[in-house]
């Protein structure tokens, strides 16, 4: 089935506003928040704490230990309050999008939590988590290669896609939606999920188009990060 325009006007390359904010959590040692289209995002970030128990104390490296939580009234539907197979399967891939871009043998025998709360929800929540994860770890100052910008990027009906809303990832011609983090700096891609199905040669296209959507979002992500520290 054809997709000749996108539900709510975008061009096939373009990502909903984004809207990018540091330090919202005043008790947190770091905190963000990332909102892109109606997908709001906050995440606040813990330590580096002492590690317990304390079998789980590494000497080499630090832990990175990541939550990821969808609210009750995140989106119409209720949903249940407490962790689920995929809040555990979001919380994994996550931390493993964000360990790369964390120095963890700063901080050892320690653990840095982070948590992520998604407060609205209309898909891209993962992505969503892992932008503001991404900032709330640069304003705690955790010691890190990089930022991490994630968009998911896919294909609805016919067409090669980013950022797809929920109506897009619902749409009745049927839709693939592949979530991905990126490294901007060197192009190092930490996380690449697919839901759905596509070509070899469409994956590396729709690859191509996330890179350069998620290079934009880190631009997003350092200005936001600039402006709070621009007075220190
Ligand atoms: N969603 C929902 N209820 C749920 C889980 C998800 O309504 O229990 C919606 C929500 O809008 C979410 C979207 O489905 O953003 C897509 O969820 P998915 O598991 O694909 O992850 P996401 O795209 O949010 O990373």
């Amino acid at each position: 089935m054809s997709y000749t325009k996108r539900n709510d006007g975008r061009k096939f390359d373009e990502t909903r506003e984004i809207k990018a904010e540091v330090g919202v959590i005043k008790n947190a040692d770091g905190s963000a928040k990332f909102q892109i289209g109606k997908t709001i995002a906050i995440a606040a970030v813990y330590g580096p704490r002492n590690l317990y128990p304390k079998f789980l104390q590494n000497p080499e490296k630090g832990m990175l230990r990541c939550n990821y939580n969808m609210l009750s009234f995140s989106v119409d539907e209720r949903i249940r309050p407490g962790p689920s197979r995929r809040s555990k399967e979001i919380s994994l891939v996550t931390e493993r999008a964000l360990s790369p871009a964390v120095d963890l043998s700063t901080f050892t025998n320690a653990v840095v939590d982070v948590f992520v709360e998604i407060i609205q929800a209309d898909a891209g929540t993962r992505c969503a988590g892992i932008c503001a994860a991404s900032m709330a770890l640069a304003d705690a100052g955790i010691p890190m290669r990089d930022l991490v910008a994630a968009v998911s990027v896919g294909k609805v009906g016919d067409k090669l896609v980013v950022d797809l809303n929920k109506l897009e990832e619902d749409y009745e011609g049927g839709a693939t939606d592949v979530p991905i983090a990126v490294l901007p700096r060197n192009g190092e891609i930490s996380l690449l999920q697919m839901d759905g199905e596509m070509e070899v040669k469409e994956i590396k296209e729709a690859l191509e188009i996330g890179k350069k959507a998620c290079e934009k979002i880190a631009e997003i992500q350092r200005k936001a990060l600039k402006e709070k520290y621009k007075g220190d």
